[in-house]
């Protein structure tokens, strides 16, 4: 079987308001449970290589929570580890989340001597105030020295997470931020629109925040995504830009549904049995509790079965937010049926509306536009509606 696989470090520097990813806070007491976390998760990637019978995982994703708060020593026997549970497996892209206040040069350098071949830097905004209101952990003075060594020690390899919407900024103060960033030319820059998520600090205290209204924070993202495409960078996802070629190809695995393991709390991996009469998916998401990972990981999941038209919708739901849309060759494989024969009426409908765009190279594919991408919650409601009628008939 081939898998990637997605690691989950959970443990971060301070929390951020905004954040509903698994993690808590770590300090310099924590460094025992940081010892026995790295061990529980190589005792866990080698239980699911080989339940699964893994024979090669083309790319491995090492994220969280913050990885680079587990220092250089911690990441080079996590890195050891994963080299020897991985080797004869044909890693290609191997990536690990940093972010400025703990990526220094040691776990910079242990990074690089440790087989990882792309950083993933969170540097959200230089803005301070920004920074302060969603309490964004890390000095902002520090990130230009912490993008200019990781631009030395993995040249043209690495992205930069960027935010749009946060309090306190502006199209000015977003574009001043995308301009210090491809000084250090990444490869690769999301721009996320800041969310408010159910039951995290920012919604609590959103009362007391000046976020910019909706339309404002679209414009101010918009203008985020003319200026990267204007410095050549091609928005390939909803909310991902890269350089031609610099894809994230963990991230593709993702929008095609192809299979991953996921190691460590809250963590999920989705596996997908082809060839029978009907495809069949099984998720498992590990509880969000660091005690129980480290007392019994694998036996901690919560197990989702994947029904034939639970996968179709996913199919969906997550190719559409890829360029070059869903693939067709992977979906008809899947389901004897193309996309179309899905839900024809929701393509005419959205290709009159100038939905989709040529896709060069993949010329059979239903790939949608960038202006179209603005529209892809109207689009997935009109397929998942038609779709009702069509798995149902
Ligand atoms: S550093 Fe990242 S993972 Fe940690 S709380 Fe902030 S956004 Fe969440």
């Amino acid at each position: 079987m081939i898998c990637s696989l997605y690691v989950h470090v959970p443990f971060c520097a301070g929390l951020c308001d905004y954040c509903d990813f698994f993690s808590v806070a770590v300090g310099r007491g924590d460094e025992a449970l940081m010892d026995r976390f790295v061990e529980a998760l190589l005792a866990d990637v080698r239980e699911q290589l080989e339940f699964f019978q893994v024979e090669q995982v083309p790319t491995v994703f090492v994220g969280g929570g913050t990885p680079s708060v587990l220092g250089a020593s911690r990441m080079e026997r996590l890195l050891g580890g994963l080299a020897a549970l991985l080797a004869r497996r044909g890693v290609g892209e191997f990536t690990v989340e940093a972010n400025p206040e703990s990526a220094d040069e040691d776990f910079l350098r242990s990074c690089r001597d440790g087989g990882v071949n792309r950083i993933s830097l969170g540097v959200q905004s230089f803005h301070e105030p920004s920074r302060r209101a969603v309490h964004r952990v890390g000095e902002g003075s520090l990130l230009s020295e912490r993008l200019e060594l990781v631009s030395r020690y993995f040249p043209g390899a690495f992205s930069v997470d960027l935010m749009a919407g946060l309090p306190f900024q502006n199209e000015t103060i977003l574009l001043c931020d995308i301009e210090r960033v491809l000084a250090f030319e990444p490869a690769h820059i999301s721009l996320y629109s800041l969310t408010v998520e159910p039951g995290t600090p920012l919604e609590r205290n959103i009362a007391g925040l000046s976020l910019p209204p909706g339309d404002e924070a679209d414009a101010v993202w918009l203008a985020g995504r003319d200026a990267l495409e204007a410095a050549g960078f091609e928005q390939y996802e909803v909310s991902n830009f890269a350089r031609p070629g610099r894809q994230c190809a963990h991230n593709v695995r993702y929008w095609r549904m192809e299979n991953w393991l996921g190691a460590g709390p809250a963590a999920s991996g989705t596996v997908i049995a082809e060839g029978a009469a009907s495809p069949f998916g099984r998720r498992y998401t590990y509880g969000a509790d660091i005690a129980a990972y480290l007392s019994r990981h694998g036996s901690s999941a919560h197990v989702e079965e994947l029904d034939r038209d639970a996968l179709i919708r996913e199919s969906l739901l997550m190719g559409f937010r890829y360029r070059e849309g869903p693939d067709p060759a992977i979906f008809r494989r899947r389901f004897s049926r193309s996309i179309e024969d899905y839900i024809p009426q929701t393509i005419a409908r959205w290709r009159e509306r100038g939905f989709f765009a040529a896709c060069p190279g993949h010329a059979g594919n239903l790939a949608p536009s960038g202006e179209g991408l603005l529209f892809l919650d109207g689009f997935l409601r009109d397929a998942f509606a038609e779709l009702g009628h069509s798995v149902s008939g």
